[in-house]
């Protein structure tokens, strides 16, 4: 069992989408979640000089029954919309 992305969540800090993959089916499995403004989720090169990027992270916990949640690194859950 593979998700990817088929909840919409969005970063609480810049409102962006995170990215996030969770490839267990097992209930009370994580898997790390980043912001979509974190370079690390999409580039290998980067130049620190003109970093310019969100730092949010969080994680994904798969529920029993297959649902997914996603968590603040503080443990507190991620509202589905982001609002300011
Ligand atoms: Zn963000």
């Amino acid at each position: 069992m593979k998700d990817t992305e088929t909840h919409q969540h969005y970063c609480p800090v810049c409102g962006s989408y995170v990215i996030w993959s969770h490839a267990s089916g097992v209930p009370g499995t994580r898997t790390r979640v980043m912001c979509g403004n974190n370079l690390a989720a999409s580039q290998t090169d980067w130049e620190p000089e003109s970093f310019l990027f969100c730092s949010w992270k969080g994680f994904a916990e798969r529920k029993k029954g297959g649902k997914i949640e996603i968590y603040n690194a503080d443990g507190t859950r991620l509202r589905r919309k982001y609002k300011k």
